[in-house]
C-alpha cells in the first residue's frame, strides 16, 4: 500500500504480537470513527504504539545535527562552491538552530544577504541586509562590506538614492576596515565611482504590480460566494455532487475565485512564508524561534500567524511533526486546523460540533452550507462536511489513519494541551476523521524545475472541491498566489452542462488503460467523462487534418476548413515571436475555439491546440509579480495544481 514503510512503525509490535490481522478485521468492521478511535487507542496503550520522537529535519541538510555556527561555515563552503541555492538553506537551517540577537545569527544574515545577491534576488538581499545591521552585533570592521552590497543591490534594483545613502555610509565604515592604506584608496575610488553611476542613472521607477484579482462573471453567486452566480449545484445518479451552468460560457470566464482554508509547507521548502493571508515565496525567511520549524517573510508575518493561525497555540506540538508517520503536511494541516478552529470557537463548542457533525445524515446538496443557506470558505462546518468517502480506502490505510489520529493527539497532550477525559474520544475521532479528508481534498502545490517535480505545499479549498474530475477539463484552475486560486473556464460551455477541473491526467497525454489505473489505484473512482467512454485517442494519435468525418455540419466544409488554414498560419507565425500580445490574440483564440466547438467533431486537433494556447496566453495575463526582482519567485509561482 501507499504508505507501507511508514506503517511498519505501527504494524510491527502487532505483529509481534500475531494480532495484526484480527485487529485490521476487527478495526474495519467498526462504524463510527469514535469506535475506530477508542478501539486503537486502547492497542496504543497495550502494544506501546505511540511514536513521539523530537528532530528538526530538514532535507539535503548534510550537517543539521551540527551546532550553528558549523552551520554557518559549511553554508559558506557550498557559496564557495557556487551552490547559491543550498547556501541559502544551508544558512536558514542555521538560523533554526540559532539564538536571535548573537554574533552567528548577525553573521548568517550577512552571509545569506551575499548568496542572495549571486542570484539577483536584490530585495531579499537587502532585507537581510538590513537584518544583519539591526542585531547591532554584526563586527564595524566588517559592516562597511554590507553597506556596499546593500548599494550594488539597491543601485541593481535602479533605487539610485537609496544605493547612494548606502554607498556614503560605506566610506563612513571604510575607516575600522581592516585593510592597508592603499587598498583602502583603491576601494575608495571604486565606491566613488559607483556614487557618479548613480548620479547619471536617475531614479527608475517600478511599475506597480497588478495584483488586482479578476471579477466572478455576473458578479458573486448568493449561495456559494466563491462561485459565479450562473452557477449552481446539481446532484446526479452516476456523477453525485457537481456544478453546473445556466448560460452558454465562453473560454476565459472567471467562474470561481477560492480562497485558503488552512495550508501548509512541506518541511522542505524552506522558502516559503507560513502565514495563510501571505504564502508568499521568499529566499530571506526568518523562523519562528520556539518551534523553529515554520518560517515567515518577517516578524509581521510571524505575529499575524500568531492570532490568526492560532499558530502560538499548534507551536509545541510541531516539534513532534516531523517524525510522525505518514504524510508529513496532512499531519501538519490537521494540528494547525485544530488549533485554529478551537482559538475561534473553544474545546466545548468544537466538540459538540463535530460530535453533531459524526450523528447526522447529510443530504448532497445541502452538506457544507450553513443555517442561512450559504457555503463559505472561511467557515469551519464547510470544509469539516467535505466528501469523505470511507468505502475508497483498504482496511490497512483506514487504521493506518486511526494510528495517525490517536499519535497526533497523544503528542498534542505530551506537549501540555488539557483535554477533558470526557471529550478525548470526540476530539480524536475528529483527527481521524481530519486525516482522511485532507487526504483527499487537500490540493498539492508543485513546482517543476526540468525534469524534477517536488510538492512544496497542501492546502484546504472548499469550493474548488465542489468541481468533479474530467479527462477533458472546461475548466482550469490558475494560482494567482497560494492563497487564492481563480478558476476560468478553458472551453466554451453551453448552458446546463458540467463544468469540470482535472484531478491531474488528462486525455490529451495520457492514454484510457493508464488513466483507468491511475483512477483506481490512487483516486479511487471509475472515470465516466466523455473521453473514457468513447475511448479518444490521445493527442499523438489524434489527426491533424480536417476530415469529413470531423464535421458536424457538411453544410459549412468550406468555411471550416477557411478557418483552420487560418489558424495554422497563425500557429506558425504570431504564435512563434516571442512578442505574442495575448491581449490581441485572445479574443481570436476565444472565437476560434468557439467556432470549431459548434461545427467539428472531438477530438480535433487544432481544437486541442487552441485550447492550449488559451491556457498559456491566460496564464501569461494573469501573471502577476512579472516585474519581481527575484527571479527564482516567478518561476515559482506558475505551479501546477492537482490533487494527486
Ligand atoms: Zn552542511
Ligand atoms: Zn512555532
Ligand atoms: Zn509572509
Ligand atoms: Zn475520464
Amino acid at each position: 500500500m501507499e504508505y507501507s514503510k511508514d506503517f511498519e512503525v505501527y504494524s510491527k509490535p502487532l505483529l509481534k504480537a500475531k494480532v495484526l490481522k484480527q485487529v485490521l478485521v476487527k478495526h474495519a468492521a467498526m462504524k463510527t470513527a469514535e469506535d475506530k478511535f477508542k478501539y486503537t487507542q486502547s492497542l496504543f496503550m497495550k502494544y506501546k504504539m505511540v511514536r513521539d520522537v523530537k528532530y528538526i529535519k530538514r532535507a539535503f541538510q548534510c550537517c543539521i545535527s551540527l551546532k550553528d555556527t558549523k552551520i554557518r561555515i559549511c553554508g559558506n563552503e557550498q557559496f564557495r562552491e557556487k551552490k547559491y541555492e543550498l547556501a541559502i538553506n544551508t544558512y536558514t537551517v542555521c538560523l533554526m538552530k540559532g539564538t536571535p540577537g548573537t554574533l552567528n545569527y548577525a553573521l548568517t544574515f550577512a552571509n545569506r544577504s551575499a548568496a542572495l545577491f549571486e542570484l539577483s534576488m536584490y530585495s531579499s538581499c537587502m532585507t537581510d541586509v538590513q537584518r544583519a545591521i539591526d542585531t547591532k552585533m554584526y563586527p564595524s570592521e566588517l559592516l562597511y562590506k554590507l553597506y556596499m552590497r546593500a548599494g550594488n543591490a539597491n543601485r541593481l534594483m535602479g533605487h539610485s538614492n537609496l544605493a547612494k545613502m548606502n554607498y556614503e555610509e560605506c566610506l563612513k565604515h571604510l575607516v575600522y576596515a581592516a585593510m592597508s592604506k592603499r587598498q583602502k584608496t583603491a576601494f575608495k575610488t571604486d565606491v566613488l565611482n559607483f556614487i557618479d553611476m548613480c548620479n547619471n542613472m536617475g531614479n527608475l521607477n517600478y511599475l506597480r504590480i497588478n495584483d488586482q484579482l479578476p471579477e466572478l462573471l455576473g458578479g458573486p453567486n448568493e449561495q456559494i460566494p466563491a462561485f459565479s452566480k450562473f452557477l449552481e449545484l446539481r446532484c446526479t445518479t452516476n456523477m453525485g455532487r457537481g456544478v453546473y451552468t445556466t448560460r452558454d460560457l465562453n473560454p476565459g470566464d472567471t467562474v470561481a475565485i477560492d480562497s485558503v482554508y488552512i495550508c501548509r509547507p512541506s518541511l522542505d521548502s524552506l522558502n516559503l512564508c507560513c502565514y495563510s493571508r501571505c504564502l508568499e515565496v521568499n529566499w530571506a525567511v526568518i523562523p519562528c524561534p520556539n518551534c523553529r520549524l515554520l518560517v515567515y517573510c518577517n516578524e509581521e508575518c510571524m505575529q499575524k500567524s500568531y492570532v490568526e493561525d492560532a499558530h502560538n497555540l499548534e507551536c509545541p506540538t510541531l516539534i513532534y511533526a516531523p517524525t510522525l508517520p505518514g504524510k508529513t503536511m496532512i499531519n501538519l494541516l490537521v494540528i494547525n486546523w485544530f488549533f485554529k478552529a478551537i482559538s475561534q470557537m473553544g474545546l466545548d463548542k468544537y466538540c459538540s460540533i463535530v460530535h453533531d457533525f459524526s450523528k447526522t445524515k447529510l443530504d448532497l446538496l445541502t452538506r457544507g452550507f450553513n443555517g442561512n443557506g450559504q457555503y463559505i470558505s472561511d467557515e469551519f462546518l464547510t470544509n469539516y462536511s467535505l466528501y469523505n468517502d470511507e468505502n475508497n480506502i483498504s482496511s490497512e490505510v483506514s487504521f493506518f489513519f486511526s494510528c495517525i489520529a490517536t499519535n497526533i493527539l497523544h503528542c498534542i497532550i505530551k506537549r501540555g494541551m488539557t483535554i477533558p477525559k470526557h471529550q478525548i474520544v470526540t476530539v480524536g475521532a475528529s483527527f481521524l476523521h481530519m486525516v482522511k479528508l485532507l487526504s483527499s481534498n487537500a490540493i498539492k502545490f508543485r513546482t517543476s524545475w526540468g525534469r524534477w517535480e517536488e510538492v512544496f505545499a497542501r492546502g484546504l479549498y472548499p469550493s474548488i472541491c465542489l468541481f468533479n474530475h474530467s479527462c477533458d477539463a472546461n475548466v482550469t484552475s490558475y494560482v494567482l498566489d497560494k492563497k487564492t486560486v481563480v478558476l476560468k473556464t478553458l472551453q466554451p460551455i453551453s448552458k446546463g452542462s458540467q463544468l469540470c477541473i482535472s484531478y491531474g491526467l488528462n486525455f490529451q497525454n495520457n492514454n484510457k488503460q493508464w488513466r483507468d489505473l491511475h483512477f483506481k489505484n490512487v483516486l479511487k473512482f471509475k472515470c465516466l467523462c466523455q473521453p473514457c467512454i468513447e475511448n479518444w485517442p490521445t493527442i499523438r494519435y489524434t489527426p491533424n487534418r480536417l476530415s469529413t468525418h470531423y464535421l458536424l455540419n457538411p453544410n459549412m466544409a468550406y468555411i471550416v476548413s477557411l478557418e483552420c488554414k487560418k489558424f495554422l498560419e497563425f500557429q506558425n507565425t504570431v504564435a512563434k515571436e516571442t512578442n505574442f500580445h495575448e491581449e490581441e490574440h485572445l479574443t481570436y483564440l476565444i472565437n476560434f475555439a468557439k467556432f470549431l466547438f459548434i461545427n467539428v467533431k472531438r477530438p480535433f486537433k487544432l481544437y486541442e491546440d487552441c485550447i492550449d494556447m488559451l491556457f498559456v496566453a491566460q496564464k501569461t495575463m494573469l501573471g502577476v509579480h512579472k516585474e519581481s526582482p527575484d527571479v527564482k519567485s516567478i518561476i515559482n509561482y506558475f505551479v501546477r495544481l492537482d490533487y494527486l
